[in-house]
């Protein structure tokens, strides 16, 4: 998928911030997070969605976003964790490579209809190391 910026992401041609990979997966610092924390798991392969993704690989996901999950957490301590998957442009995927969003809620923050933030890459790279400590 040569245009697939995810894609582009996994062959190294645009820089990420990862916090984790393993065979199958990367997960990622979304670059437009809704908050402090927020990333992406994605395969390594291109899927374009959850009707795509097979079935063996969508075994691993929910495994995989629960351990993400808990290094979130231990790294950022938020009230709550909103796990989002969207599919098809009608339900806001804007990024046609399945994705996982790992969403950290904290107090006083709406994240139904999320406005992209833009950290600094000084604040990115610190929250990176934070949840690369917390699951290590
Ligand atoms: P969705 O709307 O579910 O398709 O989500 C796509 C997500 O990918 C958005 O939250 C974007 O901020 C994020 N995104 C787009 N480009 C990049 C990138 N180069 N690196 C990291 N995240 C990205
Ligand atoms: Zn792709």
């Amino acid at each position: 998928m040569d245009n697939c910026i995810f894609c582009r992401i996994i062959r190294g041609e645009v820089p990420s911030k990862t916090v984790f990979e393993n065979e199958h997966f990367k997960v990622m610092l979304d670059i437009g997070p809704a908050s402090r924390g927020h990333v992406l798991i994605l395969p390594k392969e291109h899927y374009s969605d959850l009707f795509e993704l097979p079935e063996e690989l969508a075994a691993e996901v929910l495994p995989l976003a629960r351990k993400i999950a808990s290094g979130v957490k231990k790294a950022f301590r938020p009230a709550g964790v909103k796990l989002v998957q969207n599919n098809g442009a009608m339900a806001g995927q804007t990024v046609m490579h399945f994705h996982l969003h790992i969403i950290p809620c904290y107090d006083g923050t709406e994240v139904g209809e999320w406005k992209p933030g833009s950290p600094s890459a000084e604040e990115l790279e610190i929250i990176q190391t934070a949840i690369k400590e917390a699951l290590a």
